[in-house]
């Protein structure tokens, strides 16, 4: 695209010269052959001007901060540029301070960088190819960037975005759903119970490295942390290891009488499936709190059920179902009830990301039980 012979030659002496400086450095990262303070023209006698590189690990995003003179900036022209790549031209000569993974390997990386076009790999899928007026920045799972350009210090700003991520055990989910988390007004119901299955005595499934118990409970705290920040009042049947019958269990749901029940349980296979059972005489939670006796057809925790499950259909890529089945728990209650068996951890990946991504499959789909409620 720009490559006149004059160019080339300039290009293979910068390189030659930069090869050579770095050879003699032990200090900090340093691809540029000069640290020119003065005039930042860019004209090709040899005036280069230098961007040093800082990145900013968030949550969803890498923020890149070049730091060069203000005409740098103010040139500078950042773009797209194929799957993973950001293109930085700063339309004149410049020379980049980037970052080094581990000082050992730098001289050999650096100069790889400037004498062959090769990535120099600043961090974990993060590199950076520097070339004569700017350098291109790859980045693993890129999927936009937005740009500013700032004064004192001027620099440039470049915030990349990820895509959702990849990391082991997202195969199980679908990439293309966006999950979006409800918020506390998304929720209509306001008060629940929630049951981590088995515990004490009761193992429930044993699976390679935990058991059932201690999935559950773990994952019914987790899910109710996330109904607390939305300010539900929430119970625990349990919040230890102890053994607690299904009487127990629904005496306490029965004593709290909340909008919802949901028990958490965990099975041996690669599926996830919500189980109501229909009770004819179920209370359903009014508007203004008053008791009202269920009418015929809908079915509150049947629909939740299906709720919850469409949530998952759209979000997972293992199987998803429902079922009706007169578990002693759902129909020893006189309140909407679900119980949800996850997926085996053998099969399953439970990392925090799939965790968080479990729970907010749930809260979608008591969210969407909600509306479709509204009119009913
Ligand atoms: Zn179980």
């Amino acid at each position: 695209m720009m490559t006149s012979p004059g160019r080339a030659l300039f290009n293979s002496a910068l390189v030659f010269l930069l090869a050579l400086h770095l050879f003699f450095l032990s200090g900090p990262v340093r691809t540029d052959a000069a640290d020119n303070a003065g005039s930042a023209a860019g004209s090709q006698s040899g005036a280069i001007s230098t961007a040093t590189l800082r990145i900013g690990k968030h949550v969803n995003y890498l923020r890149l901060v070049l730091e060069t003179p203000e005409d740098y900036v103010q040139r500078a022209s950042v773009s797209l540029a194929g799957a993973n790549t950001v293109k930085i031209d700063f339309q004149s000569p410049v020379s980049f301070r980037v970052p080094q993974k581990d000082a050992p390997k730098l001289l050999v990386k650096v100069e790889a960088v400037v004498s062959k076009s090769v990535v120099y790999e600043m961090d974990k899928g993060l590199g950076i190819t520097v070339f004569m007026n700017g350098c291109i920045i790859n980045i693993d799972n890129l999927d936009d960037i937005n740009v500013s350009k700032l004064s004192s210090p001027s620099r440039l700003v470049i915030d990349a975005y990820m895509k959702q991520t990849t990391s082991a055990g997202s195969e199980n989910f679908s990439a293309e759903e966006p999950l979006t988390s409800p918020d506390a007004s998304d929720i209509k119901m306001q008060s629940f119970v929630i049951d981590a299955g088995h515990g004490g005595y009761d193992s429930g499934v044993r699976f390679r490295k935990t058991v059932e118990k201690d999935l559950a409970l773990s994952f019914a705290k987790e899910f109710s942390s996330e109904l607390l920040k939305r300010e539900k009042k929430v119970t625990l049947t349990r919040k230890a290891d102890q053994t607690l019958s299904v009487k127990d269990r629904a005496r306490i749901v029965n004593m709290k009488s909340p909008d919802l029940l949901i028990s958490i349980h965990v099975s041996s296979r690669e599926e996830f499936v919500v189980y109501s059972f229909y009770k004819p005489h179920i209370r359903t939670s009014g508007e203004n709190g008053a008791n009202s006796e269920k009418s015929a057809g809908v079915d509150r925790s049947e629909a939740v059920a299906q709720a919850i499950a469409r949530s998952a259909g759209n979000a997972l890529k293992i199987s998803v179902g429902t079922e009706k089945l007169p578990l002693l728990l759902l129909t020893s209650v006189h309140v909407p009830a679900v119980l949800i068996e996850l997926p085996s951890p053998d099969k399953f990946s439970y990392n925090g990301k799939s965790r968080e991504r479990l729970i907010t499959i749930i809260l979608q789909g008591i969210a969407y039980s909600s509306t479709s409620q509204v009119g009913a």
